[in-house]
């Protein structure tokens, strides 16, 4: 049986597939550098893993306090080697992102502090973090302020009001890498180090904070390599390669992530205590896969762009700009064709291909949200999912993929159930 048959069977049309093929044929090049970049970051992590000396030991589970847990101990080195940095803090304790952003917020910060985004409003999840939505345990509650100088109309930094924005009180810088689901663009490593230099020459000793989520491996340079102090993300997006079950990673100077571990354990404890409950082997052999999975998931973002682009509907970033993280986000301009694209890219999962994407309330949107996943790891954005909420422009926010392939048969799925229901025409 060809391939064209076998996508007929899974309900790709001819058609569809010869409109996919086509538009593949002008992107060699791009796939090209996206490989380049995945063969140095696999070497990047080879290498970690080769000096620290993984061996089978390291996969052994440990219960209990976790004392002397030497996966977990080299594991934590293979993330500061490969990210470039003094020390890591990387465990299934870490519960998602989110939760690795506020271990390292609340343990860097102290009452009278303020914290400063330089990039404009931070990722939704953080907003009752900080405070900015009042909540029990904010930094608010604990006396620490926030301040913001948002980004200028064009996406690029505001160094006047970054550098009004800065006082005494400054302690620490937090700076977002991707537009998560703002419209804003997402910063590569050296954007965001133009902006450490400027803000550490304003005020030397504050603390820069990267939030790395979906960058990972996107570059062959991550932030940490541009003089961010911490740089902290999800396990169950890019570095996990799929494989982890959970977790969350902080990595930086030693004195900031001394500090993320007591905060995360308890003062005194730090490192020492946090048994690893089996999670070591996926944590290791995702970190290693991490390089492939994300370029597969980098093509995937690409060929989207490229294909709806060529069909009318504003794709950010565009079919031909760089990418600094995994996020696509497509301008489908009505619900009718957001829910047209989410239904074809459920029905590529592998798991829950059954299901019928429904627009729903979700906490902390204005709108209805429509999401399409069907995951092996409940929630993990690296694998193929779309969602994004129902409002104008009518946005689908699409991510990950832990293959290529994968994400070109969900790609191919999400326009077939557009074309069959004839809202985009060949
Ligand atoms: C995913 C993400 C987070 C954290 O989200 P969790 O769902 O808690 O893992 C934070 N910032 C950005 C930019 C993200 O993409």
């Amino acid at each position: 049986m060809d391939i064209s048959t076998m996508y007929e069977d899974l309900g790709i049309s001819p058609q569809v597939c010869r409109f996919g093929e086509d538009i593949l044929t002008g992107l060699r090049d791009r796939f090209d550098e996206i490989d380049a970049a995945a063969e140095y970051n696999q070497a990047k992590v080879l290498a970690a893993m080769r000096k620290n000396r993984v061996n089978a030991q390291c996969f052994a589970q440990t219960t209990g306090y976790g004392y002397n847990d030497l996966g977990r101990d080299v594991l934590e080195r293979v993330y500061a080697d490969t990210f470039r940095t003094e020390a890591a803090l990387v465990r299934p304790q870490i519960t998602c992102g989110t939760h690795a952003l506020a271990i390292a917020l609340s343990a860097n910060l102290r009452p009278g502090d303020e914290l400063l985004s330089p990039v404009g409003a931070p990722y939704d999840t953080l907003e009752e973090v900080i405070g900015i939505r009042p909540s029990p345990c904010s930094l608010a509650e604990y006396g620490v302020t926030y301040r913001q100088a948002d980004l200028k109309p064009d996406g690029s930094f505001d160094y006047d009001a970054i550098r009004a924005a800065i006082n005494d009180r400054t302690r620490l810088i937090t700076i977002q890498r991707s537009k998560g689901y703002a419209t804003r663009p997402s910063f590569s490593p050296a954007q965001i180090g133009e902006l450490i230099a400027f803000c550490k020459a304003v005020k030397p000793d504050v603390l820069c904070m990267v939030d790395n989520c979906y960058g990972e491996f996107v570059e062959t340079a991550e932030p940490s390599e541009y003089g961010a102090d911490m740089i902290v993300g999800s396990l169950i997006k890019n570095p996990g390669g799929g494989l982890a079950a959970v977790g969350g990673y902080i990595c930086g100077t030693q004195s900031c992530v001394d500090r993320c571990a007591y905060r995360l354990s308890a003062p005194g404890l730090g490192q020492e205590v946090g048994a690893n409950l089996g999670q070591l082997p996926s944590m290791f052999q995702g970190f290693f896969l991490a390089p492939t999975v994300v370029a597969g998931a980098l093509k995937g973002a690409v060929f989207a762009a490229n294909i709806y682009e060529r069909l009318g509907f504003r794709c950010v970033p565009d079919a031909r700009e760089a990418r600094h993280d995994i996020i696509q986000a497509v301008e489908l301009g009505s619900q009718e064709r957001m829910l047209a694209f989410c239904l074809g890219i459920q029905a590529a999962a592998p798991v829950d291909s059954y299901v019928t994407p429904v627009p729903w309330a979700m906490p902390g949107y204005d709108a209805e949200v429509v999401m399409a996943a069907g995951a092996f790891v409940q929630g993990s954005s690296i694998e193929l999912s779309a969602d994004g909420p129902i409002r104008e422009p009518y946005a689908v926010y699409f991510q990950g993929g832990l293959t290529w392939y994968h994400a070109k048969i969900g790609i191919l799925m999400s326009l077939q159930k557009l074309v069959d229901a004839g809202l985009v025409t060949l």
